[in-house]
């Protein structure tokens, strides 16, 4: 299925943080993960969780050309603080996602970490630990507790106003939004005709407008980057209307 056929205006997330796999924890995340075992939640929360995201996307829009904008760091906003708070938002979007596929999305529909037949993603720990295959739930969860352990490691997202961001900064957050892209990737080749049944494709394609945008407009992400590849239909599509909204392309169409 190409996700494209399905697509919908992008919608205002503004969405409640209740029944996604995060409460409030911290200064910078304002998030804490729920590091148990097995399925973060029960059927009821999830289908309680995709409920209130229809209904709050429902509430507000937000066009792609407010969006492209909005990305952009304001006049005398330190880039990398700007960067860091969209990451925030950007791992708030993805969590609650998580949240509302919970039910869709087990060991069992989903035992390896796949987008189609073709990619299939193992989880490495670390460069000195061999990659492990793990069903899509649990690589969602790993994934999004090493984002909130990085997100919260003030050596690389440093709260102090006075403590610059490390040299590296952006080149951590590259490796941050490979993963995520992932994240993405898997849910909208396994699950994204049950959102879209469920009209929350529209909040699905906002959140992931949202992340591409990002990427794009403070270089974590390249458009022809290879990790993109499951996606790059629909990713070109995106960059496309990027382009007309900032003026970039020769002509529409192009
Ligand atoms: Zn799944």
């Amino acid at each position: 299925m190409n996700p494209l056929q399905h697509y919908t205006h992008p919608v205002n997330p503004a969405v409640s943080k209740e029944n996604s796999l995060v409460i409030p924890r911290n200064p910078r995340s304002e998030s804490n993960i729920n590091r148990g075992s097995g399925n973060a939640g029960t059927s009821t929360a999830g289908e309680t969780t995709l409920q209130r995201l229809v209904e709050k996307s429902k509430q507000n829009t937000l066009g792609s050309a407010c969006l492209v904008e909005e990305v952009k760091c304001p006049p005398g906003v330190d880039e990398s603080e700007w960067l860091a708070s969209k990451i925030v938002e950007i791992f708030d979007e993805l969590n609650l996602l998580a949240g509302c596929i919970q039910h869709l999305c087990t060991c069992k529909t989903c035992p390896k970490m796949t987008a189609g037949a073709n990619f299939e993603w193992l989880w490495s720990a670390s460069a000195n630990v061999e990659p492990v295959c793990l069903p899509a739930p649990e690589y969602f969860k790993t994934c999004l507790v090493w984002a909130d352990d990085k997100i919260n490691d003030t050596q690389l997202f440093p709260i102090d106003p006075h403590v610059a961001f490390p040299a590296a900064f952006k080149k951590n957050v590259s490796v941050l939004f490979k993963r995520f892209f992932r994240l993405y990737a898997h849910v909208y080749y396994h699950h994204f005709q049950e959102l879209v049944e469920s009209e929350a494709a529209g909040h699905l394609n906002y959140n992931f407008k949202h992340f591409l945008y990002v990427g794009l407009e403070f270089g974590v992400l390249q458009e022809d980057q290879k990790e993109m590849e499951p996606l790059r239909e629909m990713v070109s599509g995106f960059i496309q209307e990027r382009g007309r909204i900032l003026g970039t392309t020769r002509a529409e169409g192009t």
